[in-house]
């Protein structure tokens, strides 16, 4: 009897203890499906926030690449403003070709002058006048030209139209027409009216015009002009015009050492390839 009851009793804490178990794990069991329901919400919450983010990332680097766009633009447009603005304070005839069938408007003056002082000047009391703003190119030319020892002077500079048209007719009444056309360019031909060209000389007698070219000083020009943006118009043997060893004009640093480098004379480049160094003419 003892036994059996042991036994009985033994079944009953047994399926107590079951039941026990069973409950608890029902327990866990909804607690996990909570958790599990609870972590899914938050991994929607995460997903939709991580999208939300990757969207405003892409916005924001659209808006990046739309303003670096745009400050390109703006970059480029301000530079070529600059460039346009530069250009038009040049005047566009200083790096002209001038020749019998093209030519200078005889009413053509240069904007702004300069005297030449007299210490440069073969006649010192004749006074000349160069462009002003190349006449800072000039005086450098010169000051090195006595500092190197072969001390250049100037005989002849800017000129008018009208002064070139009386100084062709005295040439012409003193050495006859044909003499005078090959060494006088025709009046308004001349590089001269330009105010950014000179006829070079020195105190050696016998250097004036067509003795120039026996000279230290033209051996001097010929391999120093250009770094102060000279270049020798009419050159040795030339078809253009007749050689004036003594004429040079101003034509800018960066194309006179261009055609320094490439042995290259100004008047047979192309108009169009010598209009592209007018915004350095002065640099
Ligand atoms: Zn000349």
């Amino acid at each position: 009897m003892v036994a059996v009851i042991l036994i009985l009793s033994s079944f009953g804490y047994a399926g107590y203890s079951f039941w026990l178990i069973q409950k608890q794990y029902l327990n866990s069991e909804t607690k996990v499906l909570n958790l599990e329901n609870g972590l899914s919400v938050s991994q929607k919450n995460l997903s939709e926030l991580k999208s939300e983010y990757l969207t405003t990332l892409e916005l924001l680097k659209n808006e990046k690449q739309t303003n670096a766009y745009f400050e390109e633009k703006i970059n480029t447009i301000s530079s070529t403003v600059g460039i346009l603005e530069k250009l038009s304070k040049i005047d566009s005839e200083l790096l002209k070709k001038y020749s019998k069938v093209y030519f200078l408007n005889e009413n053509y003056i240069p904007p702004r002058l300069t005297d030449i002082p007299t210490n440069y000047l073969y006649v010192k009391d004749k006074p000349l006048q160069f462009h002003a703003d190349a006449y800072p190119f000039l005086q450098k030319l010169l000051d090195a030209s006595i500092t190197e020892g072969v001390p250049i002077l100037v005989i002849s500079a800017y000129r008018s139209f009208g002064t070139q048209a009386y100084l062709k007719s005295s040439y012409k009444v003193t050495y006859g027409i044909g003499t005078a056309n090959k060494f006088s360019a025709d009046q308004g031909y001349s590089e001269h009216q330009l105010g950014t060209t000179v006829d070079f000389t020195t105190q050696v007698t016998g250097s004036n015009f067509v003795g120039f070219d026996k000279t230290d000083a033209y051996k001097w020009l010929l391999a120093n002009a250009y770094k102060y943006g000279f270049v020798i118009s009419y050159p040795k043997q030339n078809t253009y015009y007749s050689f004036e060893p003594w004429h040079w004009r101003f034509v800018g640093v960066a194309l006179s050492a261009r055609l320094q480098n490439e042995n290259l004379n100004f008047y047979f480049l192309d108009q169009r390839e010598i209009d592209q160094n007018l915004v350095n003419l002065f640099d």
